[in-house]
């Protein structure tokens, strides 16, 4: 069994994540958030040697442009199912929606979804979207977390968190960067609040809730291109994993990243 994760873009101009995991005679691959535009995704693909058709679902995270993004038409052109909450379907399509051939399915907190030799289970994040969820993914072996748009790690979080063998970490910003920045204030406001997106030191300690010695694998990501910089979120989390700023992997906002087993 192998369970691998490549980010093909991070942050506010699209995000967009791969997971794949393998059974040595099967194979189940899912797309968490489609901020990209299809084309991109099967350009995104093409460079890992895969095609769109190689996805066999979609999880939307919450209904912010740069996560469902072309989600549905992405579902629609290749007849897959697209999961998500139902607070953020509602939010994209409208209450009583004609879902028009979509293959829409509720995800819920804490109610496990199984996609062949995937497992997932969806948990409730505070971030200011209706009904917004963030994952954990595992192949029955290995754990891997996924967390972005976040305000702050709850308590809820923090549990869902435990025991996991790699991580894709929200490190949204740098605070004195967004202090100076020129956002207008009810942007910092928004961005800073409970229901916004991580701080760099928020998550340097959501990580330290959640070490232990099998998480192996960190990857930064959903990084602010104005008010962060990698440098600053290795220097945040590298401390935290007791290794050299270097080594921190940075998901970057075009290129994503690499492969990474869990
Ligand atoms: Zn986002
Ligand atoms: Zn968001």
């Amino acid at each position: 069994m192998t369970l691998r994760l490549r980010n093909l873009g991070s942050g506010s101009s699209g995000n967009a994540t791969l997971i794949e995991a393998h059974s040595g005679t099967t194979c189940s691959r899912l797309l968490i958030d489609c901020g990209l535009r299809v084309s991109e995704v099967k350009k995104r693909l093409q460079a890992c040697d895969l095609e769109l058709s190689d996805i066999d679902a979609v999880f939307v995270t919450h209904e912010h442009s740069d996560h469902w993004g072309h989600a549905a038409s992405l579902c629609r052109r290749l007849g897959i199912p697209l999961w998500s909450s139902e607070g953020t379907m509602h939010a994209v399509l409208g209450e009583g929606a004609d879902l028009d051939e979509l293959d829409w399915n509720q995800a819920t907190d804490g109610v496990p979804i199984d996609l062949g030799d995937l497992q997932l289970l969806p948990f409730t994040v505070p971030h200011d979207a209706r009904e917004p969820l963030q994952l954990c993914c595992t192949d029955g072996d290995r754990r891997l977390g996924v967390v972005t748009d976040l305000g702050h790690a709850s308590a809820h979080v923090v549990r869902a968190l435990q025991g996991l063998h790699g991580i894709m970490l929200e490190t949204n910003h740098d605070l004195d960067r967004l202090r100076l920045s020129a956002y207008p204030p009810f942007l910092k406001q928004r961005i800073s609040s409970n229901l916004g997106h991580l701080s760099n030191p928020q998550s340097a300690q959501l990580l330290r809730d959640v070490m232990h010695p099998g998480l192996r694998l960190v990857l930064a990501a959903h990084l602010s291109e104005r008010n962060n910089a990698p440098e600053l979120a290795r220097a945040a989390l590298a401390p935290v994993l007791g290794c050299n700023q270097a080594e921190v992997p940075v998901a970057d906002p075009e290129q994503g990243s690499d492969w990474w087993s869990v």
